[in-house]
């Protein structure tokens, strides 16, 4: 059986998803996934099929304490989409996990995969738990517990984990060993963001700070403005955000405010990036530092500056400050840093917006590189990480933002439409089994 292409949209939104609420991000995602979904004229068969997950999956996930007692915590893994190629997707242990959170955030890496064009579908999983009130043998005992319990879905071919928020590569590792031991042969490419000793890939720590710069490079080229001595102002300054900065700041751009969860400094004739980085190698945060202006995280946003790169939170740029920013080009380094009514008001100011599933999808697309070099056994130097990388993100951003131009649609509608279609057309060729 096939799937019609040519019938008109029937939009249909589930009872709960009705409103929209400016602090839930994956509403505001799904609202703007009916909206390209909308413009495409996606057929009513196949806008049912992309907003319902295909897999979710709940387990409990018993643990034995330092003190001999046991405990039970909740795990989930949801696999969105994988019409396009193994789920790929983060594993977050947080207190504020849910099902819901898990299936938004599984279905936004479709979006994200599909916009890169990597052969990925999306997934997401987590497990409710404080794991800074637990000792390091109890997460280890949790970590294998979990991939024992979710263990069908994981595989090179069907599932591939990565960090998320509260995991790291010594979490990929503990998982990575556990499917192996099952296996009882060693599998890399079960997992990726693992160290690069036993199979991760050399640019992957840099990969969406990377990636971030890229996109940043692309916009200011399309506007005519020059990377030299652009001003610009970066919300968060972890991973992302302080991997950009530097890597910005290379490319002679002028880095006036950087900001972490302490607050943020500013100073209008650019800062000293290598100073600031010592400052943060020494004190751990950048409260404090003496040689610029104090702000808070609010004024940073809404600086003078040519690019502002919010690298921190989600809902950082709502309908009651997007009017006061002030940036020429937002390059959203963080996950839905934007909500969906300031949207409009960045729209109507003509600011230029390079969105998430674009602008961040640098470091899936290194994970895509960790899974081929792991599958084909053969290691690639950070220069070739580098070079394919921003290859991929160079070619996205000029397809997302020539769907938007065709359309007449903002970048993010676009890179909407353009993930949408890429999984849509699988589906259509592969029709639908029945
Ligand atoms: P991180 O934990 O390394 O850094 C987060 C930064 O944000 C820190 O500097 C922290 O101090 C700051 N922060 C925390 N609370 C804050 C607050 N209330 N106000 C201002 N700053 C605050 O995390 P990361 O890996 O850099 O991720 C940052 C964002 O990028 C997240 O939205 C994440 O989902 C997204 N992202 C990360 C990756 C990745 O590969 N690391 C990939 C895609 C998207």
């Amino acid at each position: 059986m096939t799937i019609p292409s040519t019938q008109p949209a029937r939009i249909i939104r589930p009872e709960k998803d009705t409103f929209l609420s400016e602090e839930n991000p994956f509403e505001a995602m799904m609202s703007r996934f009916d909206f390209a979904a909308e413009k495409l004229s996606l057929d009513p068969g196949l806008y049912k099929i992309l907003r319902h997950p295909e897999k979710q999956i709940i387990v409990s996930v018993p643990v034995l304490r330092d003190s001999g007692e046991v405990d039970v915590y909740t795990g989930y893994r949801v696999l969105y989409n994988t019409s396009r190629g193994p789920a790929k997707g983060g594993i977050r242990f947080d207190m504020n996990v849910s099902l819901d959170e898990v299936t938004a955030l599984a279905a936004w890496m479709t979006w994200k995969c599909a916009v890169v064009n990597i052969p990925f579908g999306g997934a997401k999983g987590g497990v409710i738990c404080d794991p800074t009130a637990m000792s390091a043998g109890e997460l280890e005992r949790m970590t294998r517990r979990y991939t024992s319990a979710i263990i069908e879905t994981l595989g090179p071919d069907s599932d591939v984990p990565a960090p998320d928020v509260n995991t790291n590569e010594r979490v990929m590792a503990w998982i990575m060993d556990t499917y192996s031991m099952h296996k009882r042969h060693t599998v890399t490419a079960v997992v990726t963001g693992k160290p690069v000793s036993m199979g991760g890939s050399l640019g992957r720590r840099e990969a969406t700070g990377r990636g971030c710069m890229f996109s940043t490079r692309e916009a200011l080229k399309r506007l005519g403005m020059p990377m030299k001595g652009a001003r610009i102002a970066v919300q968060g300054f972890g991973n992302v955000g302080s991997v950009a900065a530097q890597l910005l700041a290379e490319q002679g751009a002028s880095i006036v405010a950087v900001s972490d969860k302490s607050g943020g400094i500013y100073n209008a004739a650019g800062l000293d990036l290598a100073d600031v980085m010592q400052w943060v190698k020494e004190k751990r945060l950048l409260g404090g530092y003496p040689k610029a202006e104090a702000v808070t995280n609010a004024q940073l946003l809404t600086l003078p500056c040519d690019v502002l790169l919010p690298a921190a939170l989600e809902n950082v740029i709502t309908s009651k400050n997007a009017k006061d920013i002030q940036a020429r080009v937002v390059v959203e380094g963080a996950n839905g840093p934007t909500t969906a009514n300031a949207d409009r008001i960045l729209e109507e100011k003509g600011i230029f917006v390079v969105p998430d599933i674009l602008a961040n999808a640098g470091g899936v697309t290194v994970s895509y590189f960790e899974w081929v070099q792991d599958r084909g056994g053969y290691f690639w130097d950070e220069d070739t990480v580098n070079q394919r990388l921003e290859r991929i993100m160079t070619q996205s951003f000029d397809e997302v933002v020539g769907m938007a131009e065709r359309h007449g649609v903002s970048n993010r509608i676009g890179a909407y439409m353009l993930a949408i279609e890429r999984v849509a057309e699988v589906h259509r060729l592969r029709g639908l089994y029945a």
